[in-house]
């Protein structure tokens, strides 16, 4: 037997049981907002390497959409690697209860330094819905120890998403989110307009008037800054940000930032909040903050807020999961945040916004396309109607890429270290899925 022949039959053995893999997961395995029985498109990811995934036919497609959000420096980085296995020598986890250790110490001090300045104290969770769940707690908890306990409900924007534990899932949109399953379940909150969909000085308005009328039960505003993702994937201006700061310090409301997205200079600033020199009462920070690398979120909050809680009835905030900063995950975010300060990542970030711009911008005369929005290291193409995932996918894959189109929506969010000619190389096989629509 010569040596091609052996190496292909490994191939083919390896790819039967990858296959057998494949089939297994199709029967036994749920996967995100899916069917149990889906027949939607099943990729098997066998390695991945920078802005590359490698399938499990071994063919290579760029990740377009950073494994949702999170892989800002790529995959398999030196770097992180490192500090990830240097970390596991040491100790993979030990409880938070009455311990602590270098991992979360010095993730901390990084967190405090890089967040605004009036945020000084750091709760970790593990998921960005936890840490959603944990900053509206801290609001309640902080109004009952302020003594206004009526205050237990939130304002959210129309079209936000905030994740999908129950809390969280109250504040998403109430049509596109999943209130109609869970109606019956759900706290009820208050709702006002997008500002990315509403003329701005109308949604500063209807932020007023809600809260004029019900600031006497509303605890916090909870928002996405500067861009709208799970719901919509929509952008809107940091003047409604300032507004909203003035508005709730009139009607006493804390205002809940969820940076889970786009935090980590995703947007073009560190975070979101920074295009309105916004300070939040409260922060929520997850996905890119281990660089994708493993499940870690935190919550940060103003020392008032920390103080009034802690002297409260409880003397303590009420939340402490098992995983709580977890030293293999606060390891490798230190590498992470380390990795992204250590290049000038506002200049790369401007250069993938203008090479989105001269990539995608070409398709809003495509018969399929209503829009294309672009901001910092995200581009959306959004279309007429609801895309087919059946057809975009497979096309996308042929083409080399990978995106998970959702709704009307086909978007890329792609990692930092991405190149010009592959953000080319995402537009083109965005133009041939749509292509394939008509
Ligand atoms: N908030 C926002 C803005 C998000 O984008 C997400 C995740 N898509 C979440 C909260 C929930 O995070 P997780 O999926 O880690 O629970």
């Amino acid at each position: 037997m010569t040596e091609t022949n052996s190496s292909q039959e490994i191939d083919s053995t390896l790819l039967k049981r990858l296959q057998k893999d494949i089939d297994y997961d199709r029967k036994h395995i749920w996967h995100p907002y899916s069917s149990a029985f889906s027949e939607q498109p099943l990729q098997l990811v066998k390695s991945a390497q920078g802005s590359y995934l490698t399938l499990h036919d071994g063919r290579e497609v760029i990740d377009g959409m950073s494994s949702w959000w999170c892989a800002i420096h790529g995959y398999n980085h030196p770097a992180l690697n490192k500090a990830a296995t240097d970390q596991l020598g040491r100790m993979s986890h030990v409880m938070f209860g009455g311990l602590t250790h270098e991992p979360a110490v010095e993730l901390a001090r990084r967190l405090i330094e890089l967040t605004p300045s009036n945020l000084q104290h750091v709760f970790y969770a593990d998921s960005g819905s936890v840490s959603v769940e944990v900053a509206i707690k801290m609001a309640l908890q902080y109004h009952q120890a302020n003594g206004s306990p009526n205050k237990h409900r939130l304002v959210s924007l129309r079209s936000g998403y905030h994740g999908d534990t129950f809390a969280a899932m109250s504040v998403c949109d109430p049509i596109t989110g999943m209130h109609h399953l869970f109606k019956y379940s759900l706290i009820e909150q208050h709702f006002v307009p997008s500002p990315a969909e509403t003329d701005l000085t109308q949604s500063i308005q209807a932020l007023e008037d809600t809260l004029n009328t019900h600031h006497q039960e509303i605890a916090a505003f909870i928002f996405e800054p500067i861009v709208q993702g799970a719901g919509g994937m929509q952008f809107y201006s940091p003047e409604y940000l300032r507004a909203a700061r003035k508005l709730c310090c009139k009607y006493q409301v804390l205002m809940i930032a969820d940076e889970i997205a786009t935090g980590f200079g995703r947007t073009g600033e560190m975070f979101a909040c920074d295009h309105a020199q916004l300070k939040p009462d409260i922060l929520c920070l997850g996905k890119a903050l281990t660089g994708g690398y493993m499940t870690l979120a935190a919550t940060l909050c103003s020392s008032k807020i920390a103080k009034t809680i802690s002297a409260g009835d409880a003397k303590a905030f009420m939340h402490g999961p098992t995983f709580m900063a977890n030293p293999l995950a606060c390891a490798t975010a230190i590498a992470s945040i380390d990795t992204l300060v250590s290049y000038d990542w506002k200049t790369k970030i401007e250069q993938i916004e203008a090479w989105l711009e001269k990539a995608l911008q070409p398709l809003a005369d495509h018969s399929q396309v209503k829009e294309i929005r672009i901001k910092g290291a995200i581009g959306v193409v959004e279309c007429h109607a609801k895309c087919d995932l059946g057809i975009l996918q497979p096309t996308f894959i042929e083409n080399g890429v990978w995106l998970r189109p959702f709704g009307k929506l086909i978007y890329t969010m792609p990692p930092f270290i991405i190149e010009e000619q592959e953000v080319q190389k995402i537009a083109e096989a965005i133009q041939a899925g749509l292509d394939k629509l008509i």
